[in-house]
């Protein structure tokens, strides 16, 4: 089996090189190659010596992950559903907003926390995605949006880890693929702009902040460890103040002085204005942070509805009048089940999937009208 070269970052890249028997600066023109260009080929990569070409040929290959379906919503949001093998898929997504555009990527397929109010969680763990199957989609996507906007800019300007899955229960895989995203030489981005979001995993907070620093967000949802034990079953492993003081070691290391907190609003459950008083309790004076409160996507077996808007309006309102800069997440992409929670749509019972992607196959891929290209800022 020939070494997939999505596989590595530069670092990784330049042992395969020298395994070779080449020297290990040609990885740096190799990775400028793949991820800058989106090359698949190496028959393409002009510049570099041929000896190389002939030896990459025999022993390498650029794959990406086959795309069963490609969904565009009324607002610009694009969803790619990928196939991994033995029926399963992940899904990312493309945000464009007038500053920025953003990736939403998938770590896993499934994914073993099993959150209440999540899609994913219900529909279990299958595996874990490898470094390579996680870069592909933003290969992938970065490289099909160019192409669309007929840009040679680049067009995906953030990524969040947000898709399936925990990333923090895949870390092996997810770092060097973070890496990547970072390399000047890969994907360029700044750790200010990658984040990964985890619902708690405390030991791997820590291992984070010290091997690869990036924007870190924390599903939180609940106020207190009673409730969150059974939201995120993880709190009954790592329970609140573990996780509050684990992001409080991570802010030593983080690019941004604060954590973002997520909080998915759910009707009766966790959205009184006695749950809001509490979180300020919570996180008040005892953690730099902002709060994110996401409407609830809800999906049938959950059993659970979204708050009404007024309850969020209210639930935030308490919070900015302690002082704590809160926002409410606009929903993107409802209209193809790309808004969050959603991306496993009806994939619960697996031995569906395969006859979906059959009849996804026959969807065309539409071209990419014009979205702002990504600027810095
Ligand atoms: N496993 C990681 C990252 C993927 S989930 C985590 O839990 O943080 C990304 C975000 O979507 C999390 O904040 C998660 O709580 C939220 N989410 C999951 N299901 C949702 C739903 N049905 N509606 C709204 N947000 C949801
Ligand atoms: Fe897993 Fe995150 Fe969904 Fe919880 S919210 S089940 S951790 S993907």
């Amino acid at each position: 089996m020939t070494a997939n070269l999505l596989d590595f970052d530069l670092e990784g890249l330049a042992a395969f090189v020298e395994s070779l028997g080449e020297k290990r600066f040609r990885a740096t023109q190799l990775f400028r190659w793949i991820h800058q260009r989106g090359a698949r080929d190496f028959g393409e990569m002009s510049d570099l010596a041929k000896s190389l070409r002939g030896k990459l040929a025999t022993s390498a290959r650029i794959e990406g992950l086959p795309v069963v379906a490609q969904h565009e919503s009324a607002d610009g949001t694009i969803k790619w559903l990928f196939d991994v093998g033995g029926g399963d898929a992940v899904e990312a997504v493309f945000i464009p907003e007038d500053d920025r555009g953003t990736l939403c990527v998938s770590s896993q397929a499934g994914c073993a926390v099993g959150c209440r109010f999540c899609s994913t969680g219900h529909q279990g763990f299958s595996r874990n995605l490898t470094t390579g199957e996680i870069l592909a989609q933003l290969w992938f996507a970065e490289h099909f949006l160019r192409k669309h906007l007929k840009t040679e800019e680049r067009v995906i300007s953030n990524v969040v880890m947000m898709g399936m899955g925990e990333p923090l229960q895949n870390y092996a895989a997810l770092v060097p693929a973070l890496r990547a995203m970072l390399d000047d030489h890969g994907y360029g981005l700044s750790r200010r702009r990658v984040t990964v979001s985890t619902s708690g995993v405390v030991p791997m907070m820590d291992r984070l902040g010290g091997d690869c620093p990036v924007a870190l967000a924390v599903s939180l949802h609940a106020p207190n460890d009673t409730l969150r034990d059974n939201l995120v079953p993880l709190n009954q492993k790592y329970p609140l103040a573990e996780l509050l003081a684990a992001c409080n070691r991570y802010l030593e290391h983080a690019p941004r002085d604060f954590i973002t907190f997520e909080y998915c609003m759910l009707d009766g459950v966790n959205d009184t204005p006695e749950h809001a008083r509490e979180l300020v309790r919570l996180v008040k004076g005892r953690i730099a942070c902002k709060l994110n409160l996401i409407p609830f996507n809800p999906f049938p077996q959950s059993g659970l509805t979204r708050s009404p808007h007024s309850r969020v309006l209210a639930f935030a309102k308490i919070l900015s009048d302690a002082g704590i800069v809160t926002t409410v997440r606009k929903t993107r992409g409802d209209d193809i089940d790309a808004a969050c929670g959603q991306l496993a749509g009806d994939v619960k019972d697996r031995t569906r999937v395969a006859e979906r992607m059959a009849r996804q196959r026959t969807v065309m891929l539409k071209p990419v009208p014009a979205a702002p290209a990504a600027k810095e800022g």
